[in-house]
């Protein structure tokens, strides 16, 4: 595998390279990213190389789902490095635009999911993020023309999100979710950790400590939603380098907040470490 893929900046070229591998009878397999590319996005290239015959990654750092003041400016920026770990991995093709390939001057269209979705976790402490994630997806979605989208589960909620959107308007691509990638001590692998001194690195950890504790006493019959959750809040509370923003336990299909672990439910965490913010998450599922 190997050698550095093709990097393109307009969507008239992607699609013309991707209608080629397609007229050749192969599927077309999409991995968005705003680069900086880690394992876990490599994870994300990797599944999609298996089960694709023409893999596309863009690598596209999306203005619009960044609320005021957040990382957009900052956000690390290495397309030369992206493009070869990409090739490692098999990507046949980068899609990297200007912001003006994906939003030309005088556009006046967004994509916006309404509803329980969007209205909790970190839907109220990002304002707008879910409809800039929504929207670069959807206008991706038709400039690429892929079968399949890869997106990790590390973003559960961006999951659940993009895949009502793309039911609600019949968009013909699979939504395939990936596992979360961790570093060997837990931490989710982020492009947001290069923001860690060591000192907050070895903080950050506590994150997945803590969802770890509260799936082990899940697992040993733990049902009350409080006590797992708290559990989690004072774990991750006890730690002064991180200011926790929510830990919340929530059913994993519908995002509707549970007393009871009686279903299938994910275990969701946000919190600063200096000056990133960290998400991280659980799927638990009851058992017995
Ligand atoms: P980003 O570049 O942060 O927008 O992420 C691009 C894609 O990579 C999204 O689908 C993320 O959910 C996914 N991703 C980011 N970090 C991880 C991780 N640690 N494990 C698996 N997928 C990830």
């Amino acid at each position: 595998m190997g050698g550095t893929p093709q990097v393109m900046a307009t969507a008239a070229e992607v699609r013309k390279r991707v209608g080629r591998a397609r007229a050749s009878g192969e599927s077309v397999g999409l991995v968005p990213t705003m680069g900086a590319l880690h394992g876990g996005h490599l994870a994300l290239m990797e599944r999609a190389r298996a089960e694709c015959g023409y893999v596309v990654a863009t690598v596209f750092v999306n203005p619009t789902q960044f609320p005021p003041g957040d990382d957009f400016e900052r956000y690390p920026r290495d397309l030369d490095g992206d493009a070869r770990k990409a090739g490692e991995v098999g990507v046949d093709l980068i899609f990297a635009p200007p912001v003006g390939e994906v939003y030309p001057p005088g556009d006046c269209t967004f994509v916006e999911v309404t509803g329980p979705l969007v209205e909790c976790l970190c839907g109220p402490h990002r304002p707008g993020h879910f409809r800039g994630v929504t929207t670069v997806c959807a206008r991706l979605f038709n400039m690429v023309g892929a079968d399949r989208a890869y997106f990790g589960e590390k973003d559960y909620q961006q999951l659940l999100v993009l895949k009502q959107m793309v039911r609600d308007l019949s968009i013909p691509v699979e939504i395939v979710a990936v596992p979360t990638v961790r570093e060997r001590d837990g931490l989710a692998m982020s492009s947001r950790n290069s923001y860690l001194s060591a000192e907050e690195r070895e903080a950050a950890t506590v994150l997945y400590r803590a969802l770890s504790a509260a799936e082990r006493e899940a697992a040993s019959g733990e049902r009350d939603a409080v006590a797992l959750v708290s559990g989690v809040s004072e774990m991750i509370e006890g730690e002064p380098l991180v200011e926790l923003q929510y830990a919340e336990l929530r059913d994993a299909e519908t995002l509707d907040e549970l007393a009871r672990l009686d279903r299938r439910a994910v275990l969701a965490v946000a919190a600063f470490v200096g000056k990133a913010r960290l998400i991280d998450n659980v799927v638990i599922e009851p058992r017995g």
